[in-house]
């Protein structure tokens, strides 16, 4: 695929690419429209497709003649059919802001999950526990999520709020996963040795049950933002991994987000240990660990995901499902149409059930898959399936 070639350092850790311009974004960052912190993480990187999926329009060369410092021999370009699809979504809901009540929504979540927690300094208990668990992964689905995105302002610290680490989950999420879905660059694609995700995975005998055990291996996923990103801040390389590694224009924001971790763990850890009440707050971890892992598996892990399209454009469709409609998007944040969100991140979830059935007729056009799943057991089964086939010893001569 043409977008993993330009990650690393080939550029300096102050400059981005975009086409075949190289430009100056320490500079520029104060400037930018959507604040210097998203377009800081993107320092040394190419960014013609970031550019193209979040604005959705030609990059504007001749106003950023102040920035230009250089040019690169071997240019992304971007997607033809991405440009096409955007005119058509853009007549359909403009620029995509986020409706009333969908700014309704992310803010009663916020409160609640507040009052829910002042709540448990006085008395913690195991439904209390649950449900703030809960409320965080809806915050983390509904609220963060389209913030770090840029669909939706200001929330976007609430990544730190709930656990892990702002920082930490643009990088992963926004930097990595969405650009380089499915690729060696994908943290999410990446399960060895716990799980066997795609056929170049190495085997080994446990995942011959991996089918059996993820759904358990998911209560564990909340430790791992939870503990793991204050490791990874530190570090500054998602999964301790020199690949993943953060750029350098980020560090300005590195201590405010060792600080909410430290908060989050005097919060959620230390007030529970004094109160003799750890277990409860484990729950918390436990209940939204597993709703996020469960419905973030579903999307890209299917039997007939398709990781080897040759453009940018197909391999987001052929790499991500959608499942169910409206309803389930209003409760996960459009998670549900991942396709949707793949090709279109800034435009706010309470957008996708208008904009799924113009991308639908458009991706089927263009003879690239496009797979809806009508029910969460049907995309569940088709999870299982897939990794009981790659769980499979892989024969000799494959
Ligand atoms: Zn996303």
């Amino acid at each position: 695929m043409c977008v993993a070639k330009k990650i690393g350092p080939a550029i300096g850790s102050e400059m981005v690419a975009v086409e075949d311009k190289v430009y100056d974004v320490s500079k520029f960052r104060s400037a930018h429209p959507g604040g210097p912190m998203f377009v800081s993480m993107f320092g040394g990187r190419d960014a013609t497709l970031a550019f193209q999926t979040y604005h959705g329009r030609p990059f504007p060369h001749d106003k950023m003649k102040e920035y230009l410092v250089g040019s690169v021999d071997d240019p992304v370009a971007p997607d033809p059919d991405l440009a096409e699809l955007q005119v058509k979504v853009r007549a359909a809901v403009g620029a995509g802001r986020p409706s009333l009540a969908q700014k309704i929504k992310a803010v009663t979540l916020v409160v609640s999950a507040v009052l829910l927690e002042l709540s448990c300094l006085w008395s913690r208990n195991w439904l209390k526990s649950c449900v703030l668990g809960l409320l965080f992964a809806l915050i983390g689905l509904n609220v963060q999520h389209d913030s770090n995105h840029g669909a939706m302002r200001y929330g976007g610290w609430t990544q730190s709020w709930i656990g892990g680490s702002q920082l930490m989950w643009i990088q992963e999420h926004v930097v990595l996963h969405h650009l380089h879905t499915g690729t060696a660059m994908d943290p999410d694609a990446q399960g060895v040795p716990v799980l066997r995700l795609n056929a170049d995975d190495p085997w080994f005998p446990w995942v011959r049950f991996q089918h059996w055990y993820i759904l358990i291996l998911e209560m564990g996923y909340g430790a791992i933002p939870l503990f793991g990103s204050f490791f990874e801040v530190l570090a500054w390389q998602h999964k301790l991994q020199k690949k993943y590694q953060l750029s350098e224009l980020a560090k300005p924001w590195r201590l405010q987000n060792l600080a909410m971790s430290l908060l989050f763990y005097a919060r959620l850890i230390v007030i529970p240990y004094f109160q003799g009440e750890l277990r409860k707050a484990i729950a918390t971890f436990a209940v939204g660990g597993f709703y996020l892992a469960f419905f973030f598996f579903l999307s890209h892990n299917f039997t007939e995901a398709d990781f080897t399209q040759n453009t940018f454009f197909k391999q987001q469709v052929a790499a991500s499902s959608n499942v169910g409609g409206s309803w389930l998007s209003w409760i996960n944040g459009g998670l549900n149409y991942q396709i949707e969100h793949h090709l279109f991140p800034r435009i706010a979830h309470s957008h996708y059930p208008t904009i799924a059935p113009i991308v639908k007729s458009f991706v089927t056009a263009k003879g690239v898959p496009y797979v809806h799943f009508p029910t969460v057991s049907a995309n569940l089964k088709s999870v299982f399936a897939g990794l009981e086939k790659f769980g499979l010893p892989p024969k000799k001569d494959d």
